[in-house]
């Protein structure tokens, strides 16, 4: 099973990719998880995407496309891949075929978690995240506030805002959104292999019905 989901930033996808990837036993390539995590580490492609994604902009395609080639060589992607994060623009998504193509092998679906603009806002202007990358599990100050302020409930470390969660870097975060990632729609529409799933309402409600897709 080949999975690329779609959807705004604060759409949700991420956590139904981690419950999906649970449920069907497949990994979640994320790449923001992967330049978040090359940040932390301070290695040079860290230092250049830390650039683009402090300012709410796209790491560029040539860096984006080389990094997932390589997480996509790994060899436990015999079940499949759940790409969360990726494609975001045209030449990603046609990278992305020209190494499936070299796989021989295709994705099976692109699945957009649709959520409209203004939810959007309100959602990632609320985020906090845990510092603890290991664990990484989100809240919302209003929609799912841990149990105690600024601390994880799984884990006990201190939650933070990511820098590319400020009100000003969400509004640019949309705008890039809407102009260079949501083409991709259309796309994979022509390619027979668009699904969709409102992402509003209940976590559970939204993964039931992305489960009705895949089976
Ligand atoms: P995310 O966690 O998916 O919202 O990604 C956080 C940030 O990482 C984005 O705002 C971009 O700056 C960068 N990023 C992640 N994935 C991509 C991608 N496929 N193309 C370009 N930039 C990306």
């Amino acid at each position: 099973m080949r999975i690329v989901l779609l959807g705004g930033p604060g759409s949700g996808k991420g956590t139904q990719a981690k419950k999906l990837t649970e449920k069907y036993r497949i990994p979640q390539i994320s790449t923001g998880d992967i330049f978040r995590a090359a940040v932390k580490e301070g290695t040079p492609m860290g230092l250049k995407a830390k650039e683009y994604m402090d300012k709410g902009e796209l790491v560029p395609d040539s860096v984006v496309v080389g990094v997932v080639e390589e997480r996509l060589a790994k060899p436990d992607l015999n079940a499949g891949f759940m790409l969360d994060g990726f494609p975001r623009t045209l030449p990603q998504a046609e990278a992305l075929d020209k190494i499936m193509q070299k796989m021989g092998k295709g994705i099976d679906h692109a699945i957009l978690v649709d959520v409209p603009d203004e939810e959007l806002m309100k959602r990632l202007t609320g985020r906090r995240t845990c510092r603890n990358s290991d664990c990484g599990k989100m809240y919302h100050v209003m929609f799912n506030p841990p149990k105690k302020e600024g601390v994880c409930d799984a884990c006990g470390s201190e939650l933070y805002q990511r820098a590319d969660d400020s009100e000003a870097t969400i509004r640019e975060r949309l705008n890039v959104y809407a102009e260079q990632t949501a083409p991709l729609i259309d796309y994979y529409n022509k390619k027979g292999l668009l699904r969709q799933v409102a992402g509003v309402g209940p976590i559970e409600n939204i993964f039931a019905a992305l489960v009705k897709i895949l089976g």
